[in-house]
């Protein structure tokens, strides 16, 4: 008799030459690690994700060729030397009993770089380059590219390959004539444009044998107007099955769709019934995937059969023991990823290393370790926002004894208030984790408590933690007195009811999560999975190409007009996260909130909010409203400080009580970890 809560989750599968000892596959991301030489760190990640039982890792992308780089100098696989070097990666996860395939992908016309080729000429929205379309002979090579790669990573110790095409990449852009209009016979009818992925996976079978794992990642939904239709993917999936593939994994959505597929106000599971569709048509495993973030969401998935495996990449960035934790009955001390993007995905296109807002070692695994002090000392962390809980945390797991001081009745400080914005339910996820490891790590929590420099001298802290935080900036609008003047703590904690027509000012962070809240008034799309697939105009791919609506729905009337003001000229949410910004600021669109810039606040008064355009301050308009919200911003707040120093106790700032400007909790609880792990 099972033993576990999720039985699904921990069948093995077994796929006749080998067999994986669970249902979970580390999805593939790129991390940063794949470019240059970076094998030992990449070795080392692998390897915690290895011993936390994963059961089968797949890498990030690696190109068969210079043409198909994701980016100049991305990580490749050409030469027999580049495949000595992966033994060290594939030795790694091996020796802690786990299993790792490579991605091969081409990157095609997303490529950022000159050499991109692709089946036309047709450039990307998202990249500035126009790929150079190939001859007939340059497609045969790219097809003999993939086959040797795929040898190659054979040689260097893999289990496995997975054959990426999905996600607009290289292969998927033949399938479609969004961009395959060629007449060769790599182009028009069906039959011919899907020949490559299958002639790819035939050849790379032949060469590679029976006894090597071959996984093709499959666009099961398009989320492109112009995508394929059910029919088509399931002629493909069958094509792909017989010409020998072992695995079929889920693709959803190309990078260019205008659909959000893996954000956190995305609903967990939101994709499994694709899946789901397909496991009537194909025989081989099927992987199911996206916003997939805990064990029991798995296990659902997998006994509602809507995959034989569940994918997950971010959730293993976030907690390596993801897996062993679940299978030990500890899922509650499983380190949660609230699919923010923020240290992962953002990083990547900031051209840096990824990491992980709730797990800063993640990807920095052979810097960044919590080495069991020599002595244990006692210190002080004043403050239980982010930045306070993550030293807090790091420290006790050290072998220090932590006092947690917090002036409110609850720990989390701004994640509190994070947690009540629609589509950012995963904070409560954040907020039990920080939790339960207050418990098991003996942090003494002293709630409602605020200190003083009196207070906490003679006490014998070896040092004190200023984590206290923010006060929103006085923004000085005359008329800021007025009643229908709110702040966002108003709004957020201590829910002080806002009429139907109102002005935000500030279009930063807090300014969009206060025009969502008032927008959906309490209710949440990210729970409701009909709703939230008809608000984004997401349809049965049996119904519509690409499995988009031509009569795109839209969200219902909003529950109040909405303006959100900023005085910088140019768009609204320029600074919030690369990968998600695009979201929020089409959530307000779809709610018709008016976003105006370049304005000046000139005065407050019972006719509203009064205001200027840039220069031109002479002809103000009042915007008429029954309510004002401040969200204008930060300031540090730190008043221990000088008190502390002039005691003679040590101090150490951080997070918003060090600097306030674009502070989040990435930042909070990087800094808070790595000073923790140093003192
Ligand atoms: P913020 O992002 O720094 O935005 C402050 C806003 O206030 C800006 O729009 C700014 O625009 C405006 N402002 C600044 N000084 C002002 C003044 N004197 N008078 C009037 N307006 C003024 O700060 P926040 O919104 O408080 O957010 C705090 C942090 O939390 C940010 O780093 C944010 O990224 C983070 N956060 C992130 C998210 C997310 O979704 N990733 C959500 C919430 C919070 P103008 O100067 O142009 O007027
Ligand atoms: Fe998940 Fe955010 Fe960490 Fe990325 S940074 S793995 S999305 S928690």
């Amino acid at each position: 008799m099972s033993t576990t809560k999720y039985p699904h989750l921990f069948a093995p599968l077994d796929l006749g030459f080998t067999t994986l000892k669970n249902r979970v596959l580390m999805g593939s991301m790129h991390t940063g690690l794949e470019d240059g030489n970076k094998h030992d760190r990449l070795a080392t990640y692998f390897a915690e994700r290895a011993r936390g039982d994963v059961g089968l890792i797949v890498t990030g992308g690696y190109a068969p060729n210079r043409a198909g780089w994701v980016k100049p100098f991305a990580g490749k696989l050409t030469t027999r030397g580049e495949a000595a070097k992966h033994q060290q990666v594939t030795n790694a996860v091996h020796a802690e009993g786990g299993k790792i395939a490579m991605q091969i992908l081409h990157a095609g016309r997303y490529a950022y770089h000159p050499l991109s080729v692709a089946p036309s000429r047709i450039r990307s929205p998202i990249t500035p380059f126009t790929p150079r379309e190939l001859s007939t002979s340059g497609v045969e090579k790219q097809i003999r590219d993939f086959v040797r790669c795929a040898q190659l990573a054979r040689d260097a110790g893999y289990d496995g390959v997975e054959i990426m095409g999905s996600e607009g990449y290289f292969i998927n852009e033949f399938l479609v004539t969004h961009t395959n209009e060629r007449t060769d016979q790599w182009g028009g009818d069906y039959a011919q444009r899907m020949r490559l992925p299958v002639e790819i996976v035939e050849r790379t079978r032949e060469a590679v044998g029976k006894d090597f794992i071959i996984i093709y990642r499959l666009s099961m939904i398009d989320l492109i107007p112009d995508g394929n239709t059910w029919e088509e993917t399931v002629a493909l999936a069958k094509a792909i099955e017989n010409a020998g593939a072992t695995i079929i994994n889920t693709g959803i959505g190309w990078h260019e769709a205008r659909i959000p597929t893996i954000a956190t106000s995305v609903p967990r599971g939101a994709f499994a019934w694709v899946t789901k569709k397909m496991k009537r048509e194909v025989k081989i495993p099927l992987v199911t995937s996206n916003r997939i973030n805990l064990p029991s969401t798995a296990e659902q998935i997998l006994a509602d059969g809507c995959g034989d495996m569940v994918s997950m990449a971010r959730p293993l960035l976030a907690d390596p023991e993801f897996v062993r934790k679940a299978r030990a009955g500890r899922s509650d001390e499983i380190n949660v990823c609230i699919a923010c993007n923020q240290a992962c995905l953002d990083h990547t296109f900031a051209n840096k290393i990824s990491s992980c807002l709730v797990n800063p070692r993640a990807c920095h695994e052979t810097e960044l370790n919590y080495i069991k002090a020599t002595g244990s000392r006692k210190f002080a962390v004043v403050g239980s926002g982010p930045a306070g809980l993550s030293a807090a945390l790091v420290l006790a797991e050290r072998g220090h004894e932590v006092d947690l001081y917090e002036a409110a009745a609850e720990v989390g400080g701004q994640l509190n208030m994070a947690k009540v914005i629609p589509g950012k339910e995963e904070f409560h996820e954040m907020l039990k984790y920080f939790q339960r490891q207050i418990e098991l790590l003996g942090v003494h929590v002293h709630l409602n408590t605020r200190v003083t420099a009196e207070t906490l001298t003679g006490k014998n802290y070896a040092g004190v933690i200023i984590a206290t935080g923010v006060v929103p900036r006085d923004p000085k609008i005359e008329g800021q007195d007025h009643p229908k003047v709110l702040s966002y703590i108003d709004v957020l904690r201590n829910r002080v009811p806002v009429g139907e027509r109102v002005a935000i000012v500030g279009a930063g962070g807090i300014g969009f999560d206060v025009a969502e809240f008032l927008l959906h008034d309490g209710h949440s799309p990210t729970l409701d999975l009909d709703e939230w697939l008809a608000d984004w105009g997401v349809v049965d791919p049996a119904e519509a190409r690409g499995g988009i609506s031509p009569r795109r729905t839209r969200p219902k009337s909003p529950r109040r007009e909405i303006t959100l003001l900023q005085r910088k000229a140019g768009k609204h949410g320029a600074t919030l996260g690369k990968t998600t910004g695009w979201i929020h600021r089409a959530v307000l669109k779809m709610n018709n909130v008016q976003m105006i810039a370049d304005v000046n606040y000139e005065r407050i008064g019972d006719e509203g909010l009064l205001i200027s355009y840039g220069d031109k301050r002479e002809n103000p308009t009042w915007i008429d409203v029954g309510h004002i919200v401040m969200c204008a911003g930060q300031v540090p707040l730190r008043e221990l400080q000088e008190p502390l120093q002039a005691a003679g106790i040590a101090t150490h700032v951080i997070g918003g009580a060090d600097v306030a400007t674009e502070l989040d909790a990435k930042r909070a609880i990087d800094q808070g970890s790595r000073l923790a792990a140093g003192l």
